[in-house]
């Protein structure tokens, strides 16, 4: 006898899922999958946690994560009113799915790119535009304007992922929708090679209907800790302290959090490094015959003129070297190709050592 399906609301049931990089939980691999940091965090925030799991866990958290918002706000030189911490910067784009769009409303988002906003977008029930991307990744202006009259949130990744390109600052100030907002995505700012801070938020043009989200998951290595935020206009900030989670942020990740910021060089020293390896990274790909997308993140696009992605992906991972084979279907011709996280030197040595077995 089969059991009644579950009474899902039907954007749910139709929903497919975000399906995040694979995590293996054992030792030995060569992650170079989900964008990691490879070095640690700074030695400050494991004293700030130890500090605070020995302070007050009974008591709750401070609901704004006040300390943490001052310590972000003077890194994008704003008052704290206008920073939101979140349970990682995927919640700040959750947040403001719930904030800004009604279901059946529009939300757009270049294709492709982070497919996460596609699935938030469905589970409020969001109208979802993809807007296609140049076959160099570069954004079609022209075709856009007329595309976000009645578009909500536009959020866009910059740097792009999976290609790693960044969209001039300029094209992106002619993209900010007539009735909805901006969402610039900079999970990898820090790696860019001049790194940006909001500076499109000081735009007067812009005021108002712009948030800039970062994360510091990657930059600051922190991914296993769960602690982003969003940058924007207190009157903005106002109506999305409004929808999250009263204590969306604990204890422990907010203290990391300050200790993290307030070690900037820690952070800037190891973005260094990653772009180093960048370069290593991009001149071996090339020497082997792959076409490999400029990056200003830490990761890399790079696809092969044989089109077998897919098969050194397989033979790769049999080498337990794990990089994100990557397929995008769209109205236009799919794209498929491998996406490679930046390790260290050693890491990337361990890739071309294992990609030179694989053969082409
Ligand atoms: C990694 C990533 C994020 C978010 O990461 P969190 O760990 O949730 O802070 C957001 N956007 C993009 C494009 C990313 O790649």
């Amino acid at each position: 006898m089969s059991s009644p399906s579950p009474p899902f609301r039907p954007d749910v049931a139709r929903l497919a899922g975000y399906l995040p990089g694979e995590q293996p939980q054992e030792e030995g691999w060569v992650k170079l999958n989900t964008n990691e940091n490879p070095y640690p965090p700074s030695p400050k925030v494991v004293e700030a946690i130890r500090q605070a799991a020995e302070g007050r866990l009974n008591l709750y958290p401070d609901p704004l994560g006040r300390d943490f918002c001052r310590a972000a706000a003077r890194l994008f030189d704003v008052d704290p009113e206008w920073i939101i911490p979140g349970n990682g910067s995927d919640e700040i784009l959750t947040i403001l799915l719930r904030t800004f769009v009604d279901p059946g409303q529009k939300i757009a988002y270049p294709y492709p790119s982070y497919v996460l906003y596609e699935t938030l977008g469905e589970i409020q029930g969001a109208a979802v535009d993809r807007i296609a991307l140049r076959d160099d990744w570069s954004w079609p202006l022209e075709s856009t304007r007329g595309r976000l009259a009645d578009c909500r949130l536009l959020f866009v990744p910059n740097p792009n992922s999976p290609s790693g390109n960044r969209f001039p600052d300029g094209d992106l100030l002619q993209l900010v929708p007539d009735e909805g907002v901006l969402v610039l995505d900079e999970a990898y700012g820090d790696f860019c090679d001049e790194p940006h801070s909001g500076d499109l938020l000081s735009s007067q043009e812009a005021a108002g209907r712009m948030v800039v989200t970062r994360t510091l998951s990657k930059s600051y290595s922190l991914a296993g800790l769960r602690l982003g935020f969003g940058v924007a206009h207190p009157d903005l900030v106002a109506g999305m302290r409004k929808v999250k989670d009263s204590y969306n942020c604990d204890t422990l990740s907010l203290a990391a959090g300050v200790a993290a910021l307030e070690d900037g060089d820690w952070m800037r020293e190891n973005a260094a490094r990653i772009r180093r390896t960048r370069l290593r990274l991009v001149e071996g790909l090339a020497t082997r015959g792959f076409d490999v997308v400029p990056s200003q993140a830490n990761f890399v696009w790079t696809t092969h003129p044989d089109g077998e992605h897919l098969r050194r992906f397989e033979a790769l991972k049999k080498e337990r070297v794990l990089v994100r084979y990557m397929v995008f279907d769209a109205e236009e011709p799919g794209r498929e190709g491998l996406r490679v996280t930046v390790g260290t030197d050693e890491q990337v040595d361990r890739f071309f050592e294992a990609l030179d077995g694989v053969g082409s």
